[in-house]
């Protein structure tokens, strides 16, 4: 059900939002013993929340815009009182005593807190199976991985265990899921969303976004968390446009690039260039121009995020020292010797890989090799997309180059694990807006991923192509017989 179906069905009182909350909660008893989403269930805050929403209609209050809908978190976003893991054992205990601004405004308007989804430790990963507290499974097929690091958050939308959920992306990590899954990802514009309460990763690219069934809900959801907040100033202040009300704008007259290197690929999958193809073509049907555009540098966006990101976390991660929160091991023998016990026995090895790569990538004499070479690949990747979009309004690409992998596959390469973002990373490079949306299933019943990509602060542009594209061809019709799920 789409948030504004059930936002009529509560008004009506056909519906309680007591009951949608309930459903939920009975649906995670059922599924998440096998699919593992969640981290911690909270199911007596989302009674009481749900009871609220309830009262007010029944007092004939006006009710806020999410009223009773409810929500999975990934556990990498602060909820004051409940535990904030990171799916890490250095923060397995650490309760934040502040709520993130995007969650605080989910709450105020009138969202129900169903719990906090698994992640890959610190968001580090693309399958959820770096959690320290085990992996989630793809609804779709158990044997696989969900993708990552936001696997719980995807897994829960489409196992139907909530109607909506959170993620975080740095490379990729809403919309790679979001693609496993089939279900919609959206990346905001770098600095469009607060990031105030969300546990940092690499601070240049982070940014928060949804996860949802349809593109209407993406809109939703983002109208709430978007706009300035005065507790973080990398957010930006340009107001903040109606999300909602420009789906419905035809897509006629606008040009669409197809980025010819992303379609080049030695390891994209043939059945996902079929299906994304085809999406494309769809898109012309509805009026659309197909343009083929290169960016040269797209592919050199891995290798530049991969020194980047882990720079950025090695800073970031310097926090945690066993001194100030988070785990700290019991030894007496020094300051040094503690710290680092500390961080060996709470960092997971992808997390310590990330940092010794990054404290070495900053180091005095690799700096300009690494570092700086890297920022500099940075501004040509960003070039690129600012060249193309001097003669397009969207690009469009494959989101991942495969469907979802079976669990273990990449367990012991990390390097193949990181080329399941090839294709989202430049985006997050150059600060760009970019959604993943449903296409099709594989002949083995997968689900793939179209990513549209626009730019700067073009998000309702991006809603209306994704949504019009939904709303023409259906996918999730032709969805494999015998899934049990949605
Ligand atoms: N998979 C990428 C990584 O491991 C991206 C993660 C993310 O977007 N948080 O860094």
């Amino acid at each position: 059900m789409a948030i504004a179906d059930w936002r009529q069905q509560l008004k009506r009182g056909e519906l309680s939002a007591r009951e949608l909350t309930d459903h939920h909660l009975d649906r995670i008893d059922v599924v998440d013993p096998c699919i593992h989403a969640y981290l911690e269930v909270t199911a007596k805050r989302a009674r009481a929340d749900a009871d609220r929403i309830d009262q007010a209609r029944a007092a004939g209050e006006d009710l806020p815009p999410l009223a009773g809908v409810p929500l999975a978190i990934k556990d990498n976003l602060c909820t004051q009182g409940i535990r904030t893991t990171c799916s890490s054992r250095m923060l397995e205990d650490f309760v934040p005593p502040y709520e993130s601004t995007v969650t605080e405004r989910l709450w105020k308007a009138g969202a129900v807190l169903l719990g906090k989804t698994n992640l890959d430790e610190f968001a580090m990963g693309s399958s959820t199976e770096t959690s320290a507290f085990g992996a989630t499974t793809n609804p779709w097929n158990v044997d696989r991985v969900p993708g990552g690091s936001s696997g719980g958050s995807a897994a829960a939308v489409a196992a139907g265990e909530c109607v909506a959920a959170l993620g975080s992306d740095t490379g990729g990590s809403i919309r790679q899921p979001a693609s496993f899954c089939g279900v919609v990802g959206l990346k905001p514009t770098y600095g469009r969303v607060s990031r105030w309460g969300l546990v940092a990763f690499a601070s240049s690219l982070d940014q928060v976004g949804p996860l949802t069934t349809n593109v209407a809900d993406a809109a939703e959801l983002l109208q709430v968390i978007a706009g300035p907040d005065p507790r973080d100033s990398t957010c930006l202040s340009a107001d903040v446009p109606d999300y909602i009300s420009s789906l419905s704008t035809p897509v006629a007259g606008l040009r669409i690039g197809l980025i010819r290197e992303c379609f080049e690929q030695e390891g994209l999958d043939l059945e996902v260039k079929a299906a994304v193809l085809e999406a494309a073509n769809q898109l012309e049907k509805l009026g659309a121009e197909l343009v083929d555009v290169s960016c040269p540098r797209f592919n050199d966006g891995i290798a530049t995020y991969y020194v980047i990101a882990p720079s950025e976390a090695s800073a970031n991660l310097a926090r945690y020292d066993g001194v100030k929160y988070g785990h700290r091991a019991d030894t007496a023998e020094s300051l040094a010797a503690m710290t680092s016990l500390s961080r060996a026995q709470g960092f997971g090895s992808e997390v310590q890989r990330r940092i010794l790569i990054g404290t070495y990538a900053l180091s005095a004499g690799y700096v300009d090799a690494y570092y700086k070479k890297a920022q500099q690949v940075r501004t040509l990747i960003r070039r690129d997309f600012d060249k193309a979009f001097q003669s397009v309004d969207v690009l469009l690409t494959p989101t991942s180059p495969t469907t979802a992998f079976a669990a273990g596959t990449h367990a012991d390469d990390p390097l193949a694990m990181y080329l399941a973002d090839l294709l989202t990373i430049p985006a997050n490079l150059a600060g760009l807006p970019a959604i993943s949306v449903p296409c099709g299933f594989t002949d083995a019943g997968l689900p793939i991923g179209l990513q549209l990509i626009t730019g700067v602060l073009e998000e309702a542009k991006l809603l209306q192509v994704a949504y019009q594209y939904e709303q023409m061809v259906n996918v999730m019709d032709s969805k494999p017989e015998g899934s049990f799920i949605l």
